[in-house]
């Protein structure tokens, strides 16, 4: 069959992108991926991979004078709490991401009939509204007075005004979400760069009964998360519709991380004891309000936590060569069965 839409995936070897990448091509758009390296899991399902790196200006004026309707902007120097938060690598998280999107909004300022989609983070909301555990506000509204916890947050409230300033000026065609984090398989869980749920699961598929397990802070600090089939929805449905306003594409199922540890321990069977250590925690609290996307785009997230952390745990411990393939063969089984 013809392909007759064409995208363009900027971070198409990386977690989300990947995912976006099978997605699409699913539907048969012809997709084209772009990223430093190839997804590390699986193969990718795009059409055509282009192994280069998006700070230089001259690929990104090459890939512009072919036509896409979409490009969707994931490219960024990024990684989980002990990457962005330990201070030691602010530099590079400034300069190599906010290098990437300003090379694509001028590559593409004249492009005519290209939709631009950029994933901003919930990293931009002020500490200031997240020093409650129970109660933080990250209205999108809510942004101002900007004050990120993390120079990676700044750095998408500074992308996120450039997008929208190429917006006003050249009128372009911009989509922007506040992705709070996205978790699924194919993300990594190791190496420095993984977030908690990923990181937890590998410490429980790690671990024996009886063993500890770490986890940094008091575990009292609340964040909520995002299965990424939802999150690839959330986004398809923002791409379709006419809102232009930063948006959160987000779970608003909060929880605290000794709960979101103990979820993976249960699902483990395995019993753990939890261990509290001083480590990187970020801010207090953190949730998405999903009331603008739910007024905007009629559509919000069913929060399937627990679904996404089962099939998160046991790729995770299939990854690490336990005894889980049989989990997965039941659930797919199981799900094809159900017609699901
Ligand atoms: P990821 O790190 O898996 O993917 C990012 C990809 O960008 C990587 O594959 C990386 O190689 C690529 N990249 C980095 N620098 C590059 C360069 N100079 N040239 C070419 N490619 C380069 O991250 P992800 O989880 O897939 O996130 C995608 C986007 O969503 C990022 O912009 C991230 O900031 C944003 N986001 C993600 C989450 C989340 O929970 N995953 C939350 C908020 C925002």
């Amino acid at each position: 069959m013809m392909q007759d839409k064409r995208v363009l995936i900027l971070g198409g070897g990386g977690f989300i992108g990947h995912h976006l990448s099978k997605s699409l091509a699913q539907q048969n758009y012809f997709v084209h991926a772009v990223d430093l390296v190839k997804p590390q899991f699986t193969d990718t399902a795009a059409h055509q991979f282009t192994i280069g790196d998006l700070r230089n200006p001259v690929l990104l004026d090459e890939l512009a004078t072919e036509h896409y309707d979409r490009v969707y902007q994931l490219a960024a120097d990024m990684g989980g709490a002990g990457f962005i938060l330990s201070g030691e690598n602010d530099a590079d998280i400034m300069h190599n991401s906010a290098m990437i999107n300003l090379n694509v909004l001028n590559a593409f300022k004249n492009s005519t009939g290209t939709r631009i989609f950029f994933s901003s983070s919930a990293c931009v909301y002020p500490t200031h509204n997240q020093e409650n555990a129970n109660s933080p506000n990250c209205r999108e509204s809510m942004v101002y007075p900007a004050n990120p916890d993390s120079d990676y947050g700044w750095e998408k409230l500074f992308s996120e005004r450039v997008y929208q300033a190429f917006a006003r000026n050249y009128n372009m065609d911009i989509r922007i979400a506040r992705f709070h984090n996205i978790f699924g398989p194919e993300n990594v869980f190791d190496g420095g760069r993984e977030k908690a749920p990923a990181a937890i699961c590998r410490k429980v598929a790690l671990a024996r009964s009886g063993d500890q397990i770490e986890i940094w802070g008091d575990g009292l600090q609340t964040r909520s998360f995002l299965y990424i089939d939802e999150c690839l929805d959330g986004v398809e449905r923002l791409m379709t519709s006419s809102s232009i306003k930063p948006i959160n594409i987000g779970s608003d199922q909060m929880i605290t991380i000794n709960d979101l540890a103990r979820k993976i321990i249960d699902i483990s069977g395995k019993d753990l004891k939890i261990k509290n250590i001083p480590g990187p925690e970020g801010v207090r609290g953190r949730n998405s309000d999903n009331r603008l996307i739910l007024e905007e785009l009629n559509w919000k997230p069913v929060n399937n936590l627990d679904y996404g952390l089962q099939i998160l745990y046991h790729w995770i411990a299939e990854q690490l060569d336990t005894s889980a393939s049989d989990f997965l063969n039941d659930l797919s089984d199981s799900m094809r069965s159900s017609g699901e």
